[in-house]
């Protein structure tokens, strides 16, 4: 255990499963004390049981929850110093074929979900001289995917909030990055693993190996990987670094396309 986060007050959005509840678990470790919070009761319940956090659930792409949590935090915990925007999800299709409400689902939550939590965290961030937001963007922040028109386009645009937020609230001292994780190994992640699998006609093993053959580490990530990478740009470790955008991916990003077909 570490005294990294020891005194501070987060809030981890989607922290009842995947890179949430291991960031949630992480920043518990270090000493923070940390409100959880996600659509479904039962997954946040048990994870803030486990850290003895507070679990508040809602749809993060609903402002007025958005309020109560950082209400919630401050009444329980006398501030709030940081947010891990995390809570997300996918859609696959392409730009002719998405149903037009999967789209806006999607931006609602992968990005009107950040901007919401953000604007209602600064207020008490700024009462505390300062805080730091780690977005959650994704290699789908970096690069296009084919079949995945409105995640790829959400997280792109998550990278934009980022920066106008580090540009507007780094004057008063309130740090933003952004983490954009490959592969990891979430209900999310599984999911679409699985559905590499069922394409392909191979086991969920077989597609584990197919969906991270490029890697350079050659294997997925598991979600502790991710939390501990937020967790440095929350803490005073990460002082001086605000606007990044950090790729948390096995290498992935550095990877050019055009000439793996010559590893195989
Ligand atoms: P996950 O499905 O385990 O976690 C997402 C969480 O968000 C869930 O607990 C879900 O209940 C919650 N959530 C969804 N919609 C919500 C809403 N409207 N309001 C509140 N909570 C909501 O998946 P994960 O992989 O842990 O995903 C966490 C973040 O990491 C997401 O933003 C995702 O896009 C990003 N990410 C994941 C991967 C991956 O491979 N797993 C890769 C890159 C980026």
């Amino acid at each position: 255990m570490s005294e990294r986060l020891q005194g501070k007050v987060a809030l981890v959005t989607g922290g009842g499963s995947g890179i949430g509840a291991a960031t949630a678990r992480r920043f518990a470790d270090s000493g923070a004390k940390v409100v959880v919070t996600g659509r479904r009761p039962e997954p946040i319940q048990a994870v803030a049981d486990e850290i003895g956090g507070l679990a508040l659930t809602g749809d993060v792409s609903d402002e007025d929850h958005c309020r109560a949590l950082v209400t919630a935090a401050v009444d329980t915990y006398g501030g709030l110093d940081i947010l891990v925007a995390n809570a997300g999800v996918e859609f696959f299709g392409a730009a002719v074929d998405v149903p037009l409400e999967q789209w806006r689902s999607v931006l609602r939550i992968n990005l009107d979900g950040v901007l919401l939590s953000a604007r209602a965290a600064i207020g008490p961030m700024r009462e505390r001289g300062g805080g730091a937001i780690v977005i959650l963007g994704s290699v789908a922040s970096l690069f296009g995917a084919p079949q995945f028109v409105s995640y790829v386009t959400s997280k792109h645009a998550v990278i934009g909030l980022t920066r106008s937020l580090a540009a507007d609230y780094g004057p008063e001292g309130i740090r933003v990055n952004a983490v954009c994780p490959g592969w990891t190994r979430t209900e999310m992640g599984d999911r679409a693993i699985q559905g590499l699998g069922d394409m392909k006609g191979v086991s969920f093993e077989e597609a584990v190996r197919l969906a991270a053959k490029h890697y350079p580490l050659r294997r997925p990530a598991d979600p502790s990987e991710i939390a501990g990478c937020i967790e440095f740009l929350a803490s005073s470790d990460a002082s001086f670094v605000t606007g990044a955008v950090l790729p948390v991916d096995g290498g992935a990003h550095v990877v050019d396309v055009g000439m793996v077909a010559f590893a195989d």
